[in-house]
């Protein structure tokens, strides 16, 4: 279907290629925005359609605007996508070919473990089985410190996660790449990383969910069931949304702010 685009979309898919990734309240408030400024009328719960739009005069570029939720907040966010490409060659515009090398080695190391999360220890010693230029240790902090300032990673206490954009974004490459080894929640399909999720203990079943599906799923039930198998849900179910505020990269709105200005 195509429909023809304004320029309140056209500004809109802009900012979001300039900031990559953005929350729906952001989301939201820019899609208010684009509106205001070019005089379009704005009705606050069609962004969906307003973002369907954009989507199907991408589509022939095998591009998407998809919508994700964090794992760590249950929030929903937007992304914009390359469907052509899975691999992570959507990077090499911003990071050398060592570089994406260690990438792809933490990846592997993240989604190998048992809690979705990487050491900067490890990552250091990865280096070691490196193909390309070796990086040196200083180097490897270096880059590990851009790729969370870009939000491709996140860092709490030395240990390395996939950040939401990462997830939305990569999610077709690390599906294909990780076939084996990647859980999908349950509830939501999307991919589940520990610690982020909860893993029903009927040893024939071990579905996961992702907290903020739990407390979604299992709000207001009085005997917690698993979905899969019945066998009753033996773990805490978090309180939704307090128990996850989020934590904003710093910068991030005042950078949409100014995207978003003019
Ligand atoms: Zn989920
Ligand atoms: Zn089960």
């Amino acid at each position: 279907m195509s429909r023809l685009l304004g320029d309140s979309h056209r500004r809109f898919l802009q900012t979001l290629m300039a900031v990559g990734i953005t929350d729906e309240q952001e989301a939201r408030a820019l899609y208010q925005h684009c509106c205001d400024t070019h005089k379009m009328p704005c009705t606050p719960d069609k962004l969906d359609e307003f973002i369907e739009a954009i989507n199907s005069r991408l589509q022939p570029m095998f591009m998407q605007i998809r919508k994700g939720m964090s794992e760590e907040n249950g929030h929903q966010y937007y992304a914009l996508v390359n469907m052509a490409e899975t691999d992570i060659t959507r990077m090499t515009s911003d990071y050398a070919d060592n570089e994406l090398e260690l990438f792809r080695k933490t990846l592997d190391l993240i989604v190998s473990s048992e809690n979705g999360t990487a050491s900067s220890t490890d990552i250091l010693n990865s280096t070691d089985t490196m193909t390309s230029k070796k990086l040196k240790k200083s180097e490897t902090e270096h880059l590990l410190t851009r790729l969370v300032q870009d939000k491709w990673l996140c860092e709490r206490r030395g240990e390395y996660t996939l950040s939401t954009r990462c997830i939305i974004e990569m999610e077709p490459y690390i599906r294909t790449m990780y076939q084996d080894q990647v859980k999908v929640c349950h509830i939501c399909h999307n991919i589940a990383f520990q610690p982020k999720c909860q893993i029903c203990e009927n040893p024939s079943c071990g579905i996961k969910i992702h907290n903020p599906c739990v407390a979604r799923y299992f709000k207001g039930r009085v005997e917690p069931r698993c979905p899969a198998c019945d066998d009753f849900w033996p773990h805490e179910i978090p309180d939704f949304p307090a128990a996850f505020r989020e934590s904003r990269p710093p910068n991030k709105d005042k950078k949409l702010q100014k995207t978003t200005a003019s």
